[in-house]
C-alpha cells in the first residue's frame, strides 16, 4: 500500500490513509511512503540554493514537527528523524556550493525517511503495530546512478528476507535505496511508486495498491481536463504507456515489476476510499468494448531531431548509424519516423543531445526543433481501428493546430504525435471530448 505525498502530507487524509492500512491488516500489508506534499520540492531548493540553506533547514523541521502536532501525535514520534535532518543539514547549511551526487541524494532522503516515522507513530496510535523502515536496511540495493538509480538484482531476497516477516506493519521509505557500499540512492522524482512496486514484486504480493488524489487513473490529466473521469480497468501495456507519457500519477517504470510478476496494479483515491479507482491488470478486461481509447496523456518539453541524408539514397546502413550514435550517448528516443533520406526521431531530456549534435552532423544535416509536447492517445487495438487517425488529425486540423510529427502502426495501444508545447493542452482538451471520454460521465450526471 503506497500512499503519496498528497495522501500522507495533508492531516485530513493522513488518519485515513493509516485507517485504510488498519482495515488491510488480515491482509498482512507493506506500507511504503513518499515525503509529505511539497517537501521533496522543498530539499531541491535546498540543494540548489547556498544562501536559502539555513532558512530552508528550519523550515523542513518545523514543518514535521507542526504536521505531528497537527495530527496530534506525540512530538517524540518525530524527534530522531528532525534530529538526524538537523545533525545533516547545518554543516550544509554552511556550504556555498550547489550539492550534487551523493551528497544530494542523502539529503532529498530526509523527506521520505521523515515521513516514514510519522506515519509508523499514526499505526502504532491506531493501535496498529508497526516500525519505519530506510528502504536501504529493507534491502533496496541500487547502483550508483545517483539521482535516478537503478535496483539491482540481490534486492529481491535482500527485501524478501528484510520485509517478510511481518506484523508489524512495516513502513518503508518510498524513493530512496542504497549503493552496496552503503551510501544513500533516491529512484528520480515520482520515485516511490516505483519502490512500492519492486516490494511488492519482491514479496509476491496480492497486489500494489497505489493510494493518490485521484480515484484511479483517469481519461486525462485532470489539471488539464477538469471533466477527466477514472478508467475503470486498464491493461498492463495501456498503463505502462500513459505513465510513460506523462499520467504523473504512476512513475514512468512502477509497472515493471508488476508485469514480471503479473501483479496487479490498483490505483486508489485516498480522499475517497470507497472509490473503485482504477484496476490494471496484465490484459485488459474481457468485457471492455475494443478498440475503445481509454485515456490520452501528454508529455511537454520534447524536443524533435531530424537528419536528413541525401547522400543515403538508396544506400544502407543509414538508421543503424544515427542509432549508434544516439545509443552510445545514453539517449532516449520515443517516437520515429523515416523516409528513404531521413529520420525524426523525439528525446524527452534535450540536455542530453548536445554531444551527440557533431556525430549526427557527420551523418547528414541535423535539425533540432525545442518546445514540443507528445501527445499519446492509448486504448488496446485502438490505433488500429478504421477511422480513428482520420477523425482525430480532423478534429485537430480543424483548431487549426500543425501536427509535426505522427508514430502509427507500431504500437497496438497507443496512436502519438507531436504538437508545440503551447497547443498540446488544448488538443488534448479538444481530444478529450471529441472522441467522447466525457460523455460516460456526461451520461452518469444526467442520470443516464
Ligand atoms: P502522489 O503524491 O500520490 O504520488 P502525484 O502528484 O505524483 O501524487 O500524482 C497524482 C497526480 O497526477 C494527480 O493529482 C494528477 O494531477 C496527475 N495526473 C496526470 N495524469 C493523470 C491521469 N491520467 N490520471 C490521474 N492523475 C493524473
Ligand atoms: N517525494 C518524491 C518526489 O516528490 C517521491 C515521490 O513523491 O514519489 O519526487
Ligand atoms: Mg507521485
Amino acid at each position: 500500500m503506497k500512499f503519496g505525498g498528497t495522501s500522507v502530507g495533508i492531516p485530513a487524509r493522513f488518519w485515513i490513509a493509516v485507517q485504510r492500512v488498519a482495515g488491510a491488516r488480515s491482509r498482512d500489508p507493506v506500507v511504503v511512503v513518499s515525503a509529505l506534499a511539497g517537501v521533496t520540492n522543498l530539499l531541491v531548493d535546498f540543494c540548489r540554493d547556498p544562501e536559502s540553506r539555513a532558512r530552508i533547514a528550519a523550515r523542513v523541521a518545523e514543518w514535521h514537527a507542526d504536521f505531528a502536532r497537527e495530527v496530534r501525535l506525540p512530538p517524540a514520534a518525530i524527534e530522531a528523524p528532525i534530529e538526524a535532518w538537523r545533525a545533516d543539514a547545518e554543516p550544509l547549511a554552511r556550504g556555498s556550493e550547489p550539492l550534487d551526487g551523493a551528497e544530494r541524494d542523502r539529503v532529498m532522503a530526509h523527506g521520505e525517511l521523515l515521513a516514514a516515522a510519522l506515519f509508523a507513530a499514526g499505526l502504532e496510535a491506531a493501535g496498529v503495530p508497526a516500525r519505519a523502515i530506510f528502504a536501504g536496511d529493507a534491502g533496496l540495493v541500487t547502483d550508483e546512478h545517483f539521482g535516478a538509480a537503478h535496483p539491482l538484482p540481490e534486492s529481491e531476497p535482500e527485501l524478501r528476507a528484510a520485509l517478510g516477516l511481518r506484523p508489524p506493519v512495516p513502513v518503508v521509505t518510498g524513493f530512496i535505496g542504497r549503493t552496496r557500499d552503503g551510501r544513500t540512492t533516491t529512484l528520480g522524482r515520482g520515485g516511490s511508486d516505483y519502490s512500492a512496486a519492486l516490494i511488492g514484486a519482491a514479496l509476491g504480493a496480492e497486489e500494489i495498491q497505489i493510494w493518490t488524489d485521484t480515484s484511479g487513473m483517469l481519461s486525462a490529466d485532470p489539471r488539464i481536463v477538469p471533466e477527466a473521469r477514472p478508467v475503470p480497468r486498464l491493461s498492463f501495456a495501456e498503463a505502462s504507456e500513459l505513465a510513460y507519457f506523462g499520467a504523473r500519477v504512476l512513475h514512468p517504470k512502477t509497472l515493471l515489476p508488476a508485469i514480471q510478476r503479473e501483479i496487479p496494479v490498483r490505483v486508489l483515491n485516498t480522499a475517497s476510499p470507497e472509490d473503485p479507482g482504477s484496476l490494471i491488470t496484465p490484459a485488459a478486461d474481457p468485457s471492455d468494448s475494443p478498440w475503445r481509447v481509454k485515456s490520452i496523456a501528454c508529455k511537454q518539453g520534447i524536443a524533435a531531431v531530424t537528419i536528413v541524408s541525401t547522400r543515403m539514397l538508396l544506400a544502407h546502413g543509414f538508421l543503424a548509424r544515427v542509432f549508434e550514435v544516439f545509443g552510445r550517448h545514453h539517449i532516449v528516443v520515443d517516437l520515429v519516423t523515416t523516409s528513404e533520406v531521413s529520420i525524426s526521431v523525439t528525446v524527452d531530456d534535450p540536455a542530453t543531445l548536445a554531444p551527440a549534435i557533431p556525430e549526427l552532423e557527420a551523418i547528414g544535416q541535423v535539425e533540432v526543433k525545442h518546445g514540443l509536447a507528445v501527445v499519446a492517445v492509448v486504448g488496446e487495438g485502438a490505433p488500429k481501428r478504421v477511422g480513428l487517425a482520420g477523425h482525430l488529425f480532423t478534429l485537430i486540423g480543424g483548431i487549426g493546430v500543425a501536427v509535426e510529427m505522427i508514430s502509427q502502426g507500431a504500437s497496438r495501444v497507443n496512436l502519438s504525435f507531436v504538437v508545440r508545447e503551447e497547443e498540446a493542452d488544448k488538443v488534448v482538451r479538444l481530444l478529450h471530448r471529441g472522441l467522447g471520454l466525457d460523455a460516460e460521465l456526461g451520461a452518469m450526471r444526467a442520470g443516464a
